[in-house]
């Protein structure tokens, strides 16, 4: 298998990660917001990690549960793979090669409203990638984007450019999902967690099966050693940047106590790690 697909067993549940590639960022002005980018990148030094760049990988996992296929995110699209040539929207590449027909895929599960999670659900040419899946979204994501308050309301620049993407994106599927809330079983076996912060809706997604667990985080924490390190550390991409570190402690400090597993969206591939206390704040340790 290549290095792009990893799979694992939590209880009788399938676990396919699939790679969607991904992003190079060379400016990191704000990108903490409440300390120096001096201390990010002696940060970055530290855990031996490049200061003038910094890697964002994208991760959507297939949960074969139940009898049925279920996806979680969908990675920035099919149309980003010409753009980049081919550095992401992978997701469709990997899933055919882990066996998987795009098609027969039962459902999608979105973690939230942002581009590298939700773009994929298109093919290039705008039709549905995933044509007989139900599309299931959180409740509190699908009320905010989708209101068209809101909507007038947001600031220019990214937010007005996420709320038209959410709705070329949810249009071009008719506006047609089936709403969750959180604490619901989105799935056997696998239920919705409401993280938000990241963004207003930001769901995370327990997977168990018998005494096994992981725990999906979708966006918790988008930096593995930076924001574990410091959870209080406040990005510049979250919404809600207080509510979102406050996530994070909460969060990582349950997976340390009850010993989860964690499975990042955007932690070097294939994102599967165990969470440790590490001083006041932790470590992500990866199992793979
Ligand atoms: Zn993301």
């Amino acid at each position: 298998m290549s290095s792009e697909v990893y799979r694992y067993k939590v209880g009788d549940i399938g676990v396919t990660v699939l790679s969607d590639g991904f992003r190079i960022t060379t400016s990191l002005d704000g990108y903490i917001l409440n300390v120096e980018k001096l201390e990010l990148l002696a940060a970055l030094a530290e855990a031996g990690l490049p200061t003038d760049h910094m890697k964002n990988v994208y991760t959507p996992v297939l949960i074969e549960t139940g009898g049925r296929r279920v996806l979680i995110d969908t990675g920035i699209g099919e149309s980003m793979f010409e753009q980049t040539k081919g550095e992401r929207g992978r997701l469709l590449t990997n899933l055919a090669a882990a066996g998987f027909d795009r098609n027969a895929i039962d459902a999608v599960v979105i973690s939230h409203f942002h581009p590298d999670h939700v773009n994929g659900l298109l093919m290039a040419d705008g039709t549905p990638a995933f044509a007989n899946a139900e599309i299931l979204v959180p409740e509190r994501e699908w009320v905010f984007w989708m209101d068209d308050g809101e909507m007038g309301r947001a600031s220019e620049g990214r937010m007005a450019e996420l709320f038209h993407n959410n709705r070329r994106v949810f249009d071009a599927l008719d506006r047609k999902v089936t709403r969750f809330a959180w604490d619901s079983e989105v799935a056997p076996g696998v239920t919705a967690v409401g993280t938000p912060g990241h963004s207003i809706g930001h769901t995370s997604f327990a997977v168990s099966s018998g005494t096994a667990r992981v725990f999906v985080q979708g966006d918790v924490n988008n930096q593995s050693v930076v924001f574990s390190k410091n959870p209080e550390w406040q990005g510049g991409f979250d919404h809600d940047p207080v509510e979102a570190s406050a996530t994070r402690r909460r969060v990582y400090a349950m997976l340390a106590a009850e010993k989860t597993m964690l499975q990042a969206y955007h932690h070097p591939f294939p994102g599967l790690a165990q969470v440790e206390q590490d001083g006041t704040g932790f470590r992500v340790v990866p199992i793979a």
